[in-house]
């Protein structure tokens, strides 16, 4: 599997795009960019090398992840995943939520909900859907054979907000719980910030500590 970073938007999210290196699929997640500018860039990415866009996939419902989704979809047309959780924090009534976090672009409604155990396919890519709720209801995680997508829930050094609207400490705990006994090689590709490991973090995250993880 290819990864390439983008770092976007005024809360420097990251953009990840994943393709199978056999067969050119990719997909995208969290397109959190609010100009054309930044999504040009990375539609050019896309089309220069050939790649074939399959779905947008969120880690959670935040206008900083979900920004993008119109922008990514105007221009290939593929469908916008989401946990069902959150399914209501995208789309229809949600630009207030928008302009909240300094934010233009609303996304457009999600087109396939997702759950916990569900697989996102992409070539001969296989990941595996694990619900970590605890930032939002619906936050996800990401896991395939060597690496991790965390979200807002695991960050280097840190953990996601929990003081926020539809968030949850005690279903923050249990999430960090479910992925500190994930093998500690996983390499973690967070929603802020830059890559980590599951060991690394289980050693040096203070935030594990505090919750007696
Ligand atoms: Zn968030
Ligand atoms: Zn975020």
């Amino acid at each position: 599997m290819l990864i390439e970073t983008f770092k976007v938007g005024p809360l420097f999210t990251n953009c990840y795009i994943l393709t199978c290196k056999k067969t050119r699929e990719s997909i995208i997640i969290d397109p959190g960019f609010d100009s054309k500018i930044e999504a040009n860039k990375i539609i050019k990415t896309i089309n220069s090398n050939n790649l074939e866009l399959t779905l947008i996939l969120n880690t959670h419902g935040h206008p900083d992840h979900t920004c993008g989704n119109g922008l990514i979809k105007d221009s290939f047309d593929v469908p916008i995943l989401i946990h069902r959780f959150d399914s209501q924090m995208i789309g229809g009534a949600t630009m207030e939520n928008t302009l909240l976090f300094g934010l233009k672009n609303p996304s457009p409604k999600p087109d396939i909900l997702i759950v916990d155990g569900n697989t996102i396919k992409f070539g001969v890519i296989k990941l595996k859907v694990i619900h970590t709720p605890g930032h939002t209801r619906g936050s996800v995680s990401l896991l395939s054979d060597k690496e991790f997508f965390s979200g807002d829930t695991l960050f280097s050094g840190s953990i996601g907000r929990t003081d926020l609207p539809g968030s949850s400490r005690y279903d923050m705990e249990k999430s960090l719980k479910k992925i500190v006994s994930l093998p500690e090689y996983l390499l973690v590709y967070p929603g802020h910030g830059p890559e980590t490991n599951i060991g690394l973090e289980k050693d040096t995250n203070p935030f594990l500590r505090i919750l007696n993880l």
